[in-house]
């Protein structure tokens, strides 16, 4: 029986370790500490040294009781800012933070109930294959955690992030892939008052290029968005360079292909227009993945969505996770909700009969592997 009262009280205490995107060392030694009190064997990959992080990610393999594939339960173990000294609060059925700090549920709600489906799966005596478990480190910082786990230990076919927000049964089978784009607009500086015929101003470039450029939500798989603009020195020297930071993403490869393609294009008129220059440079930061709903993955989801009632609620999410880089590495994988909500906030909170659902499911999900 999944117990609430463990998860709450775990919950808090990985809650109160600080945890910030490449800082996780406390966090990697707690966590470790409580697998190998379970009697589990834990292997540190060396990706802190490669990022620039203090830890690695956490994997340890379980062994199965019956010959079905073996699965790979994920969690990240880093958190955002503002998220130092996090002082959680139970209020009723919820948990929330002072007010001062985000909560951490993304993704130490996903931890928590990989936790309490282990210790469930051996108080209860629940027969099940290979259990692989990966924590990682910077997710949040661009997935560099999965990107760079040490796959040559990983054998599972399935994988499970437990990473999701939405009602409990949530699951992402569909998400985008994301291009990181950077673009220097390059004009001429002149004075402003005595000589402006001289300049060309590298704002009036971006201003032209970005007016005439869709954005938002392009259609239904695809979005794009200028988020940050730097540059200029003074109102008296024209503008001679920008930098303009951008992305897109698609479900659909050929759409950001596209979409990418379309922005270049503007930035290149307008610089053309007004006799400046670009640099455009465009990076994939990771791919897309889809589940279809006749893939192996999605049966096991659904005997497990039968056995507990939760109804389960198939989504294609605009965001990308670890999920999309297990999917690259031909692990099939869906991100699944543990209840989550309002997260990268101060008003970050989860609602304690959520983590508890969120854990039965996985529990489900474990035993209907075959
Ligand atoms: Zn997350």
């Amino acid at each position: 029986m999944v117990s609430r009262d463990r998860i709450v009280n775990e919950f808090i205490e990985l809650v109160r370790i600080d945890s910030l995107t490449l800082q996780e060392r406390k966090m990697a030694d707690v966590l470790k500490s409580k697998l190998e009190g379970m009697g589990l064997a834990v292997y540190e990959d060396d990706t802190g040294g490669k990022i620039g992080g203090n830890a690695g990610n956490l994997i340890c393999s379980i062994k199965g009781t019956k010959d079905v594939p073996a699965i790979l339960l994920m969690a990240h173990m880093d958190t955002v800012v503002p998220g130092i000294g996090k002082n959680p609060v139970v209020d009723g059925n919820i948990i929330k933070t002072d007010g001062t700090t985000i909560l951490g549920g993304d993704d130490l709600a996903g931890v928590e109930c990989i936790f309490e489906a282990l210790r469930v799966l051996k108080e209860d005596n629940i027969q099940h294959g290979d259990i692989q478990i990966a924590f990682t480190v910077a997710e949040e910082g661009g997935l560099l955690g999965a990107k760079n786990l040490d796959y040559s230990k990983i054998y599972a076919k399935y994988g499970f992030i437990m990473d999701d927000g939405g009602k409990i049964g949530t699951v992402a089978v569909k998400a985008p892939s994301q291009n990181k784009i950077d673009i220097i607009v390059k004009g001429k500086a002149a004075h402003a008052g005595l000589e402006p015929e001289k300049g060309i101003n590298a704002i009036q470039i971006a201003s032209e290029a970005i007016a005439g450029m869709k954005l938002g939500r392009i259609d239904k798989e695809t979005t794009a968005n200028v988020g940050i603009i730097n540059g200029g020195q003074a109102t008296n020297i024209i503008c001679d360079r920008l930098e303009i930071h951008a992305e897109a993403r698609s479900r659909e490869p050929k759409k950001l292909e596209e979409q990418t393609a379309h922005m270049k294009e503007c930035f290149e008129k307008a610089a053309a227009k007004f006799g400046g220059s670009i640099e455009f440079k465009s990076d994939l930061m990771y791919p897309a993945f889809n589940i279809s709903e006749s893939d192996d993955i999605i049966s096991i989801l659904r005997r497990a969505s039968d056995d507990t009632g939760i109804e389960l609620i198939l989504e294609a999410t605009g965001g990308g996770s670890d999920t999309n880089i297990v999917n690259s590495k031909g692990i099939q994988a869906v991100d699944i909700s543990v209840g989550m909500d309002k997260v990268h906030s101060v008003e970050e909170q989860i609602n304690i009969d959520d983590m508890v659902r969120a854990t039965e499911f996985l529990v489900a999900i474990i035993k209907n592997v075959a």
